[in-house]
């Protein structure tokens, strides 16, 4: 003990706040047992009047828990070891005491673990832990007490004894964090699964053996590469060694659960062994990238230690298809790329519980403590649009972000995994340098989330041996933690010593074992001993048929108009028992005509035929978003609300007996996560039609790192194709600069090498068909949709049935009033999106007959001949010009005028190609409706008043 006064210690223990915790715990035991606690206590909770037989349930209630604080109050006065006056004997008085103390282990035990190998982790003082500070003495210690409560296979031991036991299970290599969990079922499970073995179970012979091995391999990998290619940067395992023992015993103990595939998101470093040793990656292939031999057949590549790689290998449980998930350099945002592909996995083998598959997110200490997404994920962990049964986090702690080392700047938590406490995750700190306490919390890690469905997480406490790459000298920035390294002996050499020391291994042994790896790899063998040469390729999707096809802009999405119409009056049957509001009935009469013919289909009702139709087709829909369910503009109702009881009814899920999936769910409000999972989820599952829609466009703005590092890159840098369909509503309507642009202008900016779609849809029909053709052709492209707000009620943004089922989604739609005569044509205007009814409107108005208005439907892969055809009939054009409402330096005007200029030069060479649009523009749209309204009003003039006057 320190010279802090006893109050002082009061008020850092964790019976601090009227030691109601504590007496939660008396009463949960208690509630088990009446017996296990002191009578008196027992006598007190015998009084509670909510303590029946009916509420003998884990949880307590608002008013014990009221009663806690009052009897906590009352009963210490804020005092340590004032207890109950009722309490008679003074042995009863220190069993009180003694139950406290292994609370507090329970609850501080880890501050005073021995986490760090390196010895230089300052830990705070902990008073609770201490037997005096709770009023036991020196001469308690071999007094006899009850430890009921303990699972520690006694009913009773010396006081000695017990804190032994506590301080072997909670502040040995292992410091464990999970009194933040609410449920005790699970708290339990950790206290017995860690008391009853002291943290330290025995491992057999041949499982350290065996885990000797594989830390020789990681070891061995490490030296080989530093040799055979010193200088270059590989992002080496050194100091963290023990990663590779403890992913061997997790994708095992996964197996042997009846786990068929894992998938795996991972830092760079370490990755190179991870491949090699885990995944049975070839060394040979691995030699030929450092050698810039091997490049990927299409695209521009990535480094290696940002590459994928999948294998199959065998477990007890039988084979295990593993996936290392590719990623961009800053790699939180992998995370939830991995729990997306694992969701869309689960989906594939219809494995709602997660026991099939599962997520495994190995992080960087710094980036675990600093990036939003972490966070994100967590949130995202046990919602119904994302949950998979939880993800095991695996921390490569190595205690230095690049050159940031000092705590105060680092972080402001205590541990860099405080964030998963949010979600009521178990923590394991654990000291890399211990590798059977390693192999401990990975079994414990692998059966928590096997048996409670749940996120948890291992922070393996280690060092980084050299700088954050080969190149880097760490010395610069943290002198005294290098000295230190340079003088500590690998975690391969610690253990090899202990088995030595302990008779399990000669000391020529640890030679041989080294040896046999370093020539295997001299031979290019494989070196994961589980590999299996041969898959089974049903574990996995084949992508064949997605592979290489052609990028063209027609495709046939035509339906028989008469089955079109029983599509849709199948999906507007409502049980008559499903009440729903006056307007949403409205719209279900609305449709009613709409598939009679009676009236045009609008845009929620073309796009929802769109889905009941693929349905019907046999293909998959996923639609997630803020808010999709309704639609943010109310215009979809895939979802619809019983107005009496609030119970949910989807018709797109009660098409047809035996139909695919469809789902739709409103996402909690992440844009970051949330598009990088479904990112995931589509470059998984190709079969399904895959959507992820913001509330509003600008809303993407918060996963800008999504669209530039995957959607728009991922099939160059790492050969993935994907799907998926982002909805972003766009368009100026006087809402302001927030919710008017999607900044088209961004995602036209990425576009090269034909890596996505970008489209306007200017009618029902168009997304009806665009929405068909992205899943039916096999061409798998990212689509981003430029999609409307005001237009979904818009009268003339309407179409007809026929349009539907006869039609074809249009990359450019022509001038389509049959009272402009092209030989009087004099301006062509182009336009896309909603300011072509704007166009359209004034030139009804001002009854303006010598301009034709050309709709660019899709933007890139930019439709030249598409716009040249629709441009041919005006042979007397002396003029023409792009309108868009967007400003001069937003919009398509800078980054597609080169296509456009090229068509209207083929054209007639005499043409320019003019613009009329919103000047340049620091923020994307006018804040005032009125300098909106004015602005647009010009930009409209500006178009098509021709000559100028
Ligand atoms: P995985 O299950 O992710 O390991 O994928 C198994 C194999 O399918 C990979 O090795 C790739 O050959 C292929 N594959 C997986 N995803 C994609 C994708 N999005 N695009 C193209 N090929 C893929």
């Amino acid at each position: 003990m320190t010279e802090r006064t006893m109050e002082q210690q009061w008020a850092l223990s964790h019976l601090a706040g009227g030691n109601h915790k504590y007496l939660e715990e008396l009463f949960e035991t208690y509630l088990q047992d009446p017996n296990a606690v002191p009578e008196e206590w027992r006598h007190e909770f015998d009084k509670l009047p909510s303590v029946n037989d009916q509420v003998r349930t884990d949880t307590p209630h608002k008013p014990i828990r009221d009663h806690f604080l009052l009897l906590g109050k009352s009963r210490t006065g804020g005092r340590v070891g004032t207890v109950a006056p009722s309490i008679t004997s003074e042995h009863e008085r220190k069993q009180v005491l003694v139950h406290q103390l292994g609370t507090a282990y329970r609850f501080r035990g880890h501050q005073e673990a021995d986490l760090d190998p390196l010895g230089l982790l300052e830990r705070p003082l902990v008073p609770d832990l201490d037997p005096r500070f709770h009023g036991l003495t020196e001469a308690d210690e071999d007094t006899v007490f009850n430890c009921s409560n303990l699972y520690i296979g006694k009913e009773e031991a010396p006081l000695k004894e017990i804190v032994q036991a506590l301080r072997d299970t909670y502040c040995g290599s292992i410091g464990a964090e999970f009194t933040h969990i609410v449920d005790t079922t699970e708290r339990r499970w950790i206290e017995q699964r860690m008391e009853s073995v002291r943290s330290k179970p025995k491992l057999s012979q041949d499982a350290r053996l065996h885990l000797f091995e594989r830390l020789t391999a990681a070891e061995g990998l490490e030296k080989y590469l530093g040799s055979k290619y010193p200088g270059t940067k590989r992002f080496g395992l050194e100091g963290g060694e023990t990663l590779i023992p403890a992913i061997d015993e997790l994708i095992q103990r996964c197996g042997s659960y009846g786990a068929r595939e894992i998938v795996i998101g991972m830092a760079h470093r370490g990755r190179l062994n991870m491949l090699v040793n885990i995944l049975g990656k070839s060394p040979r292939d691995l030699f030929d990238e450092f050698e810039g031999k091997s490049f990927l057949e299409m695209g521009s590549g990535d480094v290696k230690y940002h590459q994928g790689f999948s294998s199959n290998v065998m477990t007890t449980g039988g084979e295990v298809h593993l996936a290392l998930a590719f990623n961009p350099s800053h790699l939180e945002i992998a995370a939830p790329v991995v729990v997306g592909s694992v969701r869309a996995r689960q989906d594939r083998r219809d494995d709602p519980g997660g026991s099939l598959v599962v997520p495994v997110n190995i992080h960087g200490d710094a980036a675990f403590a600093g990036q939003g997404v972490v966070m994100e994920t967590f949130q995202m962990s046990q919602t119904r649009a994302f949950r998979t049964g939880g993800t095991i986090h695996l921390i490569i702690n190595n205690q230095v972000g690049f050159t940031t080392s000092r705590r105060e700047d680092m972080r402001s938590t205590e541990y860099c995994t405080d964030v998963a406490k949010m979600v009521q995750a178990p923590i394991f700190h654990v000291n890399g340098d211990d590798p059977e306490a390693v192999i401990f919390v990975t079994q414990l890690a692998v059966d928590y989330r096997n048996t409670f469905r749940k996120d948890v997480v291992i922070d393996l406490v280690c060092y980084r041996r050299r700088g954050h790459n080969e190149a880097d000298e760490p010395a610069m920035t943290q002198p005294v933690m290098y000295s230190k390294i340079r003088s500590q002996p690998s975690s391969l050499a610690l253990y090899s010593q202990q088995l030595v020391n302990e008779g399990v291994l000669e000391d020529s042994d640890v030679k041989t074992f080294a040896d046999n790896y370093r020539d295997a790899l001299d031979n290019g063998e494989h070196v994961a001993k589980a590999l299996v040469k041969e898959p089974n390729k049903s574990l996995f999707v084949d992508w064949a048929p997605y592979l290489n096809q052609p990028v063209e802009d027609y495709y046939d999405t035509s339906i028989e108009l008469k089955e079109l119409q029983q599509i849709g009056r199948d999906m507007n049957v409502i049980p008559e028992s499903f009440p729903v509001q006056k307007q949403v009935q409205k719209i279900i009469s609305d449709r009613d005509k709409m598939t009679a013919g009676a009236t045009p289909i609008n845009w929620g009702y073309g796009e929802t035929l769109a889905y009941a139709t693929l349905l019907k087709e046999g293909v998959p829909v996923r639609l997630v978003g803020q808010d999709s369910g309704r639609g943010t503009f109310a215009h979809r109702h895939a979802v619809l609300h019983n107005s009496k009881d609030g119970t949910q009814y989807v018709p797109l899920q009660n098409l047809y007996e035996g139909q695919p999936v469809f789902e739709v769910y409103d996402s909690f409000l992440s844009e970051e996560a949330v598009l990088a999972f479904e990112y995931g989820y589509a470059t998984t599952k190709p079969d399904t039609l895959v959507i992820w829609e913001a509330q509003f466009g600008d809303f993407a703005n918060g996963a800008q790192v999504v669209i530039d590092q995957f959607i728009t890159s991922g099939e160059h840098k790492w050969g993935r194709l994907c799907g998926l369909v982002m909805l972003l509503p766009h368009g100026y309507e006087g809402q302001g600069p927030e919710h008017s642009s999607a900044r088209l202008e961004r995602f036209l900016q990425m576009c090269a090498e034909q890596n996505i779609q970008v489209c306007v849809p200017t009618t029902p029909a168009q997304v009806y068909h665009m929405l068909r053709r992205q899943v039916l052709r096999n061409l798998r492209k990212p689509l981003v949709v430029m999609s409307p707000k005001s237009l979904l009620r818009h009268k003339a943004a309407v179409s007809d049935l026929e349009a539907l089922a006869e039609g074809h989604f249009h990359t450019v739609i022509g001038e389509t009033d049959s009272s402009i005569k092209p030989e009087d044509v004099q301006r062509v205007v182009f336009c896309s999106g909603k300011v072509y009814y704007d166009l359209v409107e004034y030139r009804r108005s001002e009854n303006i007959t010598n301009v034709a208005i050309i709709r660019i439907e899709q933007l890139y892969p930019f439709p030249e001949e598409a716009l040249q055809k629709a441009l041919a009939p005006f042979r007397n054009c002396e003029d023409v010009v792009w309108c868009q409402e967007e400003p001069m330096n937003q919009g398509a005007w800078y980054s597609s005028q080169h296509h456009m200029r090229y068509v209207v030069s083929r054209h007639n060479p005499d043409n320019y190609l003019g613009f009329a649009g919103r000047e340049a523009s620091a923020a994307p749209a006018a804040g005032y409706m009125k300098l909106h309204l004015e602005q647009q009003k010009r930009l409209i003039e500006d178009a098509l008043i021709y000559p100028k006057k």
